[in-house]
């Protein structure tokens, strides 16, 4: 299990989501697959209002490392959430196959 918090920016398009705080602290420390992730939120100090869902940005890092079928358990507390899965919450997902389908949009990324 990894934990992460949002990581505020004064410039806020930096600013990086506690879902892929956690996220990448998994990678970093060597972990590539996950059948799950936990996300609650709310404000600072402040108890969850209602279920929070991740953003569009963390769907797509999820999906590199999740696919479709990563469950996503959107909670308010412990005992209020609601399960969903990363296909149903990003639907035509572009993701690691679509490189391989697609070797010079690979080579654009990643020139030798
Ligand atoms: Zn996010």
């Amino acid at each position: 299990m990894f934990a992460g918090g949002d990581i505020g920016n004064a410039g806020y398009s930096p600013t990086n989501c506690a879902d892929r705080a956690a996220l990448f602290k998994a990678v970093s420390e060597g972990a590539r697959r996950f059948a799950a992730i936990a996300i609650v939120g709310g404000p600072q100090g402040g108890a969850p209002l209602r279920a929070t869902a991740p953003c569009g940005v963390c769907r797509q890092a999820l999906y590199e490392f999740g696919g479709p079928d990563l469950v996503v358990l959107m909670a308010k507390n412990e005992d209020e959430y609601t399960a969903s899965t990363l296909g149903a919450l990003l639907p035509c997902a572009f993701g690691p196959a679509d490189l391989e389908a697609a070797p010079d949009a690979q080579n654009a990324k990643h020139p030798e």
